[in-house]
Formats: structure tokens, sequence, C-alpha cells
């Protein structure tokens, strides 16, 4: 008998499952609701005209190549996306207080930083991460080889805004050192952000109690369209001059989901040890994949770095970002036109790619039995997944679920 015959199957991740059931389902009238990627109008996947051109450019020069990368990967890359993130004028850079690597996109930031949080400040570090979270989050923190995350209050579900005195009171109660992630913008899943007067008593929590932020920005520029807007809370957080670690991810908002573009940047509180955060950092990534892929982080650089196609880039930012809202509105407007018990204005208030709509469970098993619309079980909807041709047709199949 073979020594792997008797390994238990893993449950399957709660969002990609989703889509295989998706996949395989015959109905014509189906609608994807779940993937957490961008579509177009028409409901189809979208590469932005100027990761295209850039894509274009570097197959037909002569001096690209596939040589490996170090193992902190494209240092212009590393440098454009610090900038992006933290600001251009940043006081990390002043100070030098700040070392980015390449990622594999976002769950690879995450997945190096916390290994490095076990490794070098204690395997017993305490993690906190907001309750609901992206569901990832939680299975990331133990490979990682820390303790499993704990919940803090984030979400309140009677007004549908964050819970901010909860938040409060859970993380004053956490002990100093423990890591809170925080989601730098556009709140997966619920859509709730902390308004900046929120983020300031969140800080002064984070200072007060000796807790380290690990900002996960995974939406930056398609909360508000304005990749400026969307970095504020971690700005502020830099610039309160505290120990902490930033993940990033161009899948979202460069559309460069399967190439795994991200960067992790550890900023600490003073400077004089970023060789050996550095050093160990590689030392990390040499264990787990050697380098990071290449061409991703060549398209993300090469359009970071140039002014026109960066203008570009916004521009479509904007774009993306403007049909997301303007879904929210047509799925409200669909709902209250054919009078869906409740209110719905959660819809139009939420921030980012999803929405938290608040069917239970059972509602969005009928949901997907009955009319074959895909969700999570949270009842979580894509945005971008909806488009004018079927909003009215989920929202004539919300009703009948709520009713
Ligand atoms: N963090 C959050 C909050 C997310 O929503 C996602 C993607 O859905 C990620 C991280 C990671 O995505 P990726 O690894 O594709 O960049």
């Amino acid at each position: 008998s073979s020594i792997f015959g008797t390994i238990p199957e893993a449950p399957p991740d709660a969002i990609l499952g989703l889509n295989t059931q998706y996949r395989s389902d015959p109905s014509p009238n189906k609608v994807n609701l779940g993937v957490g990627a961008y579509r177009t109008a028409d409901g189809q996947p979208y590469v932005l005209p100027v990761v295209r051109r850039v894509e274009q450019a570097l197959a037909d020069d002569p001096s690209t190549t596939h040589e490996y990368l170090p193992q902190d990967g494209l240092k212009e890359f590393c440098n454009l996306s610090a900038s992006l993130i933290l600001g251009a004028h940043s006081p990390a850079f002043a100070d030098r207080r700040s070392v980015t690597v390449q990622a594999l996109s976002g769950t690879g930031a995450l997945r190096v930083g916390f290994t490095f949080v076990a490794r070098f400040l204690s395997p017993q570090t305490a993690v906190y991460i907001p309750k609901p979270s992206w569901s990832n989050h939680k299975n990331v923190v133990v490979q990682s080889g820390l303790p499993p995350a704990k919940e803090y209050r984030y979400f309140d579900y009677g007004t549908g805004a964050v819970d901010i005195n909860g938040m409060v009171e859970d993380l004053t109660a956490a002990p100093a050192g423990s890591i809170v992630v925080l989601h730098g913008c556009a709140h997966n899943p619920t859509g709730a952000d902390p308004s900046h007067e929120q983020w300031e008593r969140v800080l002064q929590v984070v200072q007060e109690g000796g807790l380290v932020p690990f900002f996960d920005n995974a939406y930056q520029g398609f909360a508000s369209g304005s990749l400026e807007e969307d970095a504020w809370s971690v700005r502020r957080f830099v610039d309160a001059g505290i120990d902490m670690l930033v993940g990033q991810s161009y899948a979202k908002n460069m559309g460069l989901y399967g190439e795994r573009v991200g960067a992790l940047t550890v900023v600490s509180s003073e400077g004089g040890n970023n060789e050996a955060i550095l050093s160990q950092l590689k030392a990390i990534i040499r264990a787990m994949y050697s380098n990071p892929p290449k061409h991703g982080a060549m398209v993300a650089a090469a359009i970071l770095g140039h002014a026109g196609m960066f203008a570009e880039w916004e521009e479509e930012l904007r774009k993306m970002a403007d049909r997301i809202r303007d879904m929210r509105q047509k799925l409200r407007g669909a709902l209250v036109k054919n009078g869906t018990p409740g209110n719905w204005d959660h819809i139009v208030n939420q921030i980012g790619m999803f929405s938290f709509t608040g069917l239970t469970a059972a509602q969005v098993e009928l949901m997907k039995n009955k009319y074959h619309i895909y969700m999570t079980s949270n009842g979580r909807i894509s945005m971008a997944g909806l488009t004018e041709d079927t909003v009215e047709y989920v929202a004539d199949a919300m009703k009948d679920a709520v009713v």
C-alpha cells in the first residue's frame, strides 16, 4: 500500500471551488459573481491596452531574455512599487528605513512577510485579522508557521459600516508586538473602509499598544479610482514612524492576475538595519522558490516608470472603477424597481470590487440552484461580474431569494 494512500482530501477552497462549479454548469443563463477578477461590460476578461503594448514591445526587443532575476526580484520594479504605495516623497525613503522585495502577487507578499515575522520576531507572534476577512488570510498565517489568526471585530452587520468601537476595543486588548492585518482600502469582502477619522483612531491604538500593522493592498486604485487616495491609510501609518509591513498586488489594478506580480515592503521605525533585513528576506525567498518570475515585473516596471504610460494606466483604472460604480447603481436601481424588500443603499455605499449583499447562505444556495447565479456563501458578489444584460436577471433572482 502507498504511504500516500491515507492522506485525507483537503476541503475545497471556498472561492476557487465556486469557479469550478460555475464552469461545469451547462445553463446558458449562468452568471459568475464569485470571481475576484475584473470583467468588461461584455463580461470578458480584460487586458489593459497599455499592458498589451508593453508586452508586445518586450517580445520584439532582442535584448529581452529569460535570465533569472535575483531573489528579491527586479530592482526598478521594487523601487517603483514602494513609491507607488508609500508616495514618492515618503519619509521612509528619506530616512532609509524601508526594504522592498518583489513577491508572488499579494498572496506571496503575505506569505514571505509572515514567514519573516515567524522567524525573526517570534513563532508565537499573535496575528489579528478582521472579522470577516479575505478567506485566505488565515491559511497563509498558519502555513507561515504562526499560531492560528485571531479575529478583531470589523463589520457591523446592522449598519453595514465599520464597527469602529468594536475594532478599537479588540485591538486595545491585543498584546504588544501582535501583527494586525489591515486592508489598505476596499475591504474584502465587506466593501466597508474606515473613514480618515476612524483610521486615526486605529493608528492611535496601534501606536499606544505597540502593535505591528501588516497592510494588505490588493486594490490600490480600484476603490476610488485614484491611486493616491487609496494609499492614504498606508501613508498615514508610515508617516507616524512605526514598524510595519506592506503587501502589494498588481493582480487587479494592472489586470496581471496570473502573472503573479506584487511586492513586500518592510518599514522600520528607525533606519540602520536594511541590509540585514533584505538579506533575510532573500534567504526566505531562496528556500521557497529561489526567485520571482520576470515577465510581469518587467511589464509593471515599464508602466510605473514612464510618465505617459502611467497616465494611461490611471485613466484605465478610473474607467474600471467607474464601471463598477455604475453596476452598483444599476443593481440597486433594479432592486428598488422590482420591489425587493429591504434597503439596498449599502450596495452603492460600499467600495471596491465587491458588494456584501446581506444575502444568507440559504438565499445564496437558492440563487445558485434555481438561477445558476454563483457567489460566495457569505453573500459577497463581484460587481465586476455584472453586466447591463445580467443585472436585472440577478436583481429578480435576489427578489425571489429574499421574499
Ligand atoms: N488580499 C486580499 C484582501 C485580496 O482580496 C486578494 C485577492 O483577492 C489578495 C490579497 C491576493 O491576491 P493576489 O495574490 O492574486 O494578488
